[in-house]
């Protein structure tokens, strides 16, 4: 479909002047500006004609082509980008106490990365204009991305990577047939490398979050959580803003893309709302954070990155920051970092918990949404939206550390075919000829509780017993005499005080250890007594990070 009538505008995100996107120079004419946002002649479309055409189309972001910045829809290069799906969280919801929390598995995406969609729009605006060669500076995803779509296109992609980009990426754009350039600098000397040689070579550069189909693409994510959110909450009715959108943020494309669209379906009446931004960074390169901190809109750039996690490796934000500060200071939100360790615990939980295996970008991002829950900056009740920006494929060497594997020796099998049965009966009586622990869990929040148990059996032989109140609770650990007890506090019936005092007050069982994990405000005089009467107390809403394993651990042995 050719919409020769459709009227694209940029807008300076600065001084506000308007340019056709057809005039357009790479900056504002007036002030120099180079970061500009699309605009769309929208009012000639009804917008309930267009929510209704929507459900009918094909599900790729190209549905929204409207506010696409594309002018033929035939020169679409696509490889069924976008359209991810928003999973709902099951176990770490329950871990952290949130009743809305939801992924949006941007893993799901042709390359496994957040980047396709950004990759999909630039390549189909670079054939639209007729160019058939591009330079990209790249940590791994964009590159990978540009390379895979390039390739179907048939426009040729020159990739720089910085000197720490991971050797398995480089391989993966190399494979689409990019050619792979190889730097000795940090990200930041990399982009300017790649400028210089674009430049040198009259080749177009893809100008990242300064190019318009940047921006717009990510966009795309706000209009599909928008109807995602509207059909999980209204049937589909209407359109719904999250209260909250978290994001790993290097260069901040992700969310000023994501912003920039909530912004316009406000404008279209699809949404009511704003949503707030939890922008998180790796403390070892967290300049918008450090800014943040400080109350500065302008962030002071930071030279090397100390985080090995160099997808999140932009050391100076530029205008981007200052974008993000105004959105949150006008919005809401939040900047935080994690740290490398904290981001890898945080990639083990998602991957035995929810099942996605996240690269450590995103490990960054799940890591600051436990921080944030737990700094009661994001509250029970609210509609949180994450960012599950990217795969781990091939599986980071760093998430596993050494013991993973169990080895079965064999070699004695070819010899003697027939008698294979005791030798696997031994190696497997060796894997789980360890002490059985017995766990009581008595706790009335069923998630919790079967959480609780998975988490315990995971890591230890444990065999766990649950109980829903403290009345069958007190009967199975009269039964079995465990060698552990984990209560809730507040429970219908005969609650957790109960339990403790008639525990410690049976002289036959007062030497079971007992852990509290609790969501209730304790007082002075409740703490006390329950200090003198347990091993531990713990907070809910915390207990799935490894601390809280390795405590409970403790008073198993
Ligand atoms: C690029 C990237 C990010 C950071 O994105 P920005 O919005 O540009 O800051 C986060 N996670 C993954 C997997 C990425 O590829
Ligand atoms: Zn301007």
């Amino acid at each position: 479909m050719f919409v020769s009538s459709k009227i694209i505008n940029l807008e300076c995100t600065y001084c506000h002047t308007i340019t056709p996107l057809r005039d357009f120079k790479g900056e504002c004419p007036n002030c120099g500006e180079k970061i500009v946002e699309a605009r769309y002649e929208l009012d000639k479309i009804d917008v309930q004609t267009w929510l209704k055409n929507l459900k009918k189309r094909r599900t790729t972001l190209w549905r929204y082509h409207e506010v696409l910045p594309i002018y033929d829809t035939t020169n679409i290069v696509s490889l069924h980008e976008g359209n991810t799906p928003l999973i709902k969280s099951q176990s770490l919801a329950t871990s952290l106490g949130l009743k809305h929390l939801y992924i949006k598995d941007e893993r799901q995406g042709p390359t496994g990365s957040f980047k396709d969609r950004q990759a999909a729009v630039a390549i189909s605006a670079l054939k639209e204009m007729g160019i058939d060669e591009i330079v990209v500076a790249s940590t791994g995803n964009v590159a990978i991305a540009y390379a895979a779509y390039g390739a179907r296109a048939g426009i040729k992609v020159w990739a720089f990577f910085p000197e720490l980009a991971p050797n398995d990426k480089m391989r993966e754009a190399a494979v689409y047939g990019a050619e792979i350039i190889k730097t000795t600098g940090t990200y930041d000397q990399t982009k300017e490398l790649a400028a210089s040689f674009a430049k040198a070579r009259g080749i177009f550069l893809d100008r990242g979050i300064k190019s318009v189909s940047s921006i717009e693409a990510m966009k795309t994510m706000a209009y599909e959580i928008a109807e995602q959110l509207g059909e999980e909450f209204d049937d589909g009715n209407r359109w719904r803003s999250p209260d909250w959108f978290l994001q790993g943020v290097s260069g901040g494309m992700g969310p000023i893309g994501v912003g920039k669209g909530f912004r316009e379906m406000l404008g279209f009446g699809l949404v009511d709302k704003l949503p707030a931004f939890g922008m998180i960074q790796s403390s070892g390169c967290a300049p918008m954070v450090e800014a943040f901190k400080r109350g500065q809109r302008v962030a002071t750039p930071i030279e090397d990155s100390k985080s090995v996690i160099v997808t999140l490796a932009t050391g100076n934000p530029g205008r981007a920051y200052e974008i993000l500060y105004d959105y949150v200071q006008e919005n809401g939100g939040h900047f935080i970092s994690a740290g490398d360790d904290e981001a890898f615990n945080a990639i083990r939980v998602m991957a035995r918990y929810e099942g996605l295996s996240v690269e450590p970008a995103t490990g960054v991002t799940f890591a600051g949404l436990f921080k944030l829950v737990q700094q009661g900056i994001i509250k029970s009740d609210d509609v949180v939206v994450v960012n599950c920006s990217g795969h781990t494929m091939p599986v980071e060497k760093r998430i596993l550390g050494d013991q993973w594997q169990k080895l079965v020796d064999m070699s004695d099998t070819a010899t003697a075919p027939k008698v294979p049965a005791e030798r696997f009966a031994g190696a497997i009586q060796q894997m789980s000829d360890r002490n059985i622990r017995r766990v009581v869990v008595i706790e009335d929040n069923e998630a919790a509780a079967r959480l609780m148990s998975r988490i315990l059996e995971a890591r230890e032989n444990c065999e766990v017993y649950l109980a829903m109140d403290g009345a069958a609770g007190l009967r199975i650990v009269r039964d079995i005499h465990p060698d552990l007890v984990i209560t809730d506090l507040m429970m219908p019936g005969v609650d957790g005080f109960t339990v403790i005092d008639t525990i410690k007050n049976d002289p036959t069982l007062a030497h079971i250890p007992i852990v509290v994990v609790t969501a209730k405000e304790l007082t002075v005089q409740e703490r006390h007594k329950l200090d003198t009467q347990t091993d531990l107390i713990l907070q809910k809403g915390s207990f799935i990070d490894d601390d809280f394993i390795e405590s409970l651990m403790q008073k198993l042995h």
